[in-house]
C-alpha cells in the first residue's frame, strides 16, 4: 500500500540525493533522520552513491507499480546507465541484480562530495523557480560542466564547507550556507576549465543519455581492438599515417604500448592523472587491459571515456560502431557461434530505433 501521497517529481538530469532533499524541504521535517524513516525505513545512510541502497523501500512507498518505479529511479536519477555498458551482458532472468552487483563499491575521489555547476543552477532557477543537483556533474573523473566549460564547485565559496556533509541531506542552494550564511549567488564569478577536461564531461553526459544496455565484454574488447589498429596501431609498425595492408602471414595484432603512449601524449599526463586515481599513484602496468574477469572488462569506468574519447569522436559514433560490428561478424561466422549467438541477442536489446550504422 502507498504511504507517501507526494513526491517530487524529476527534473532534468537531476540526483535522486537532489530530489530526496526537496522532498524534506516540502515535507518540512524537524530532522533528516525522520525523513529517512519516512521513506526508507531506515537510519541515515549516504546518498552520494552510485547506486544509493532501499530504494525498492520508498518505491513501494509511492503510488504505482514499484518495478517501474524503481526502474525509474535508476534511469533518470542515477549513474547506473553510465556504468551499464561496461558491466558485463545481462542473461535472460538476471534482472538488474547482477548489474547493480558488479558496480564498484566506491568511486574514488568522487565518493561523498556533492558538485555543483553555479551557471546550471542559474538556469535552473530561471527555469523552474529553484535550483537542483544534475548528475552529469557527479560522475568519475567529471570536474567540469559538461555545457558551460567551468569548473566544478564541491564547496561553499566563501568558507568551503562541502555542501555534502556526512549523513546529511543536500541544503544549498534552496537555504544558506550553515556555516557562514552565504546564499547562493549566481553572480559567483566561475573559473574556466580545460578543453579536454571539458570534451571529458560531455562524453560522460552524452554516454549517461545514450540508453545503452550492458555490451558483451568480448565484442567491446574487439571493438576497441580494431579501432587502435584501424588508427595505425599494429604490433611492428609505428603509426605512420598510411592505410595498412594485412599482408596474410599473420594476423595483425594491436600495438598497445605505442597506442597507450600516444593517448597519454594527446590527452595529456596531468590531466589522465586527475581523472584516473590509480594512474596518478603511478599503478600503469598493464594500465589499459582488455582482460575479462568475472565477465566483466578488468578496467574503471574512467578508462573507458578515455578510450573511447580518444578512439571515436562521439558517443554517437561509438554506439554505430557496436552495431556495425555486430552485423561484421554475423557475415563472417557460423550462425550456430554461441557468442555470435550471445551477441544477437544483445543487439536486440542494445539500441533504440535511432541509429544507421554508417562508421567504419
Ligand atoms: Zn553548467
Ligand atoms: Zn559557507
Amino acid at each position: 500500500m502507498p504511504n507517501i501521497s507526494f513526491f517530487p517529481p524529476s527534473l532534468p538530469n537531476e540526483t535522486f540525493n537532489s530530489r530526496i532533499a526537496r522532498y524534506q524541504l516540502i515535507a518540512g521535517n524537524r530532522s533528516v533522520a525522520t525523513t529517512f524513516k519516512e521513506l526508507f525505513q531506515h537510519n541515515n545512510f549516504s546518498l552520494a552513491q552510485i547506486v544509493p541502497p532501499h530504494l525498492d523501500v520508498l518505491a513501494a512507498q509511492l503510488p504505482g507499480d514499484p518495478n517501474a518505479t524503481l526502474n525509474n529511479f535508476l534511469a533518470q536519477n542515477t549513474l547506473l546507465p553510465l556504468f551499464r555498458p561496461f558491466l558485463g551482458t545481462r542473461e535472460p532472468g538476471d534482472g538488474q541484480s547482477i548489474c547493480l552487483n558488479r558496480l564498484p563499491r566506491h568511486v574514488v575521489g568522487k565518493h561523498g562530495d556533492a558538485y555543483m555547476c553555479v551557471q546550471c543552477m542559474a538556469e535552473a532557477e530561471h527555469q523552474f523557480g529553484f535550483g537542483y543537483w544534475q548528475r552529469s556533474h557527479q560522475a568519475p573523473g567529471v570536474t567540469t560542466c559538461w555545457k558551460h566549460g567551468v569548473l566544478l564547485l564541491k564547496s561553499c565559496p566563501v568558507c568551503q564547507l562541502p555542501f555534502q556533509r556526512r549523513l546529511q541531506l543536500l541544503e544549498f542552494p534552496w537555504k544558506p550556507c550553515p556555516q557562514c550564511k552565504h546564499k547562493f549567488d549566481s553572480a559567483t564569478p566561475p573559473q574556466t576549465a580545460t578543453k579536454v577536461a571539458v570534451a571529458y564531461a560531455r562524453f560522460v553526459h552524452d554516454l549517461l543519455h545514450a540508453e545503452l544496455q550492458p555490451i558483451a565484454p568480448d565484442l567491446l574488447a574487439k571493438i576497441y581492438r580494431q579501432r587502435i589498429q584501424k588508427i595505425g596501431f599494429v604490433w611492428g609498425q609505428k603509426n605512420s599515417g598510411e592505410k595498412l595492408v594485412n599482408t596474410g602471414k599473420r594476423l595483425q595484432s594491436t600495438s598497445m604500448t605505442a597506442f597507450t603512449e600516444d593517448l597519454i601524449e594527446k590527452l595529456g599526463h596531468d590531466f589522465i592523472a586527475q581523472v584516473d586515481p590509480a594512474f596518478a599513484a603511478g599503478r600503469t602496468t598493464f594500465w589499459l587491459r582488455f582482460s575479462i574477469v568475472g565477465g566483466v572488462m578488468d578496467m574503471p569506468l574512467q578508462r573507458h571515456i578515455l578510450l573511447i574519447m580518444r578512439l571515436f569522436d562521439s558517443v554517437i559514433h561509438f554506439k554505430q560502431k557496436i552495431v556495425s560490428t555486430c552485423l561484421d561478424s554475423w557475415d563472417h561466422v557460423p550462425t550456430r557461434s554461441w557468442p555470435l549467438f550471445k551477441a544477437r541477442n544483445v543487439l536486440r536489446t542494445l539500441f533504440q530505433s535511432d541509429l544507421s550504422p554508417t562508421i567504419q
